[in-house]
């Protein structure tokens, strides 16, 4: 098992980006495993039935083919944490487990980011755009949570 930090090195407040979002407490070192993304586990099946009674579903993250973790029960406050098209941060998979781990040095204050990297499903582009828009306000920002191809 990767190193996870005991003591969550954020607090959840107002972001700036959208919603709610997770603010480092410290300076937190690039490489540092933050924190676990937790959830309920379910298949692609239940997450796309899910999908489509819920307006956006950036609170499921796939881990695999089979397999998605639903954040929206029994999720942590990693759930909170914004998509930026510039992170600070990356979610790696590990045994099947998400994790958050620091991209580089992070300094007290800063808002935690990682690129949710969301698959262009096979569905009107428009429609798409629009509920997955971006506005992290990154000079490279895509203006969607999409990509082309999946960034897991
Ligand atoms: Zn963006």
């Amino acid at each position: 098992m990767p190193r996870v930090l005991k003591h969550q090195p954020f607090v959840i407040r107002d972001s700036g980006i959208q919603g709610k979002g997770a603010f480092a407490t410290r300076p937190i070192r690039k490489r540092t495993w933050i924190v676990e993304y937790t959830g309920e586990r379910i298949t692609q099946e239940e997450a796309d039935r899910h999908h489509h009674e819920a307006s956006t579903h950036t609170f499921l993250f796939t881990v695999d083919e089979g397999t998605v973790i639903d954040a929206g029960v029994g999720g942590n406050d990693a759930r909170f944490i914004n998509h930026s098209c510039d992170p600070n941060c990356e979610a790696w998979v590990h045994d099947g487990r998400i994790f958050i781990v620091a991209r580089q040095d992070i300094a007290l204050g800063e808002e935690l980011t990682y690129d949710y990297g969301l698959a262009w499903e096979d569905e009107d582009e428009a429609e798409a755009f629009g509920r997955y828009a971006c506005r992290c306000g990154a000079r490279n920002c895509r203006g969607t949570m999409l990509v082309r191809e999946k960034a897991v």
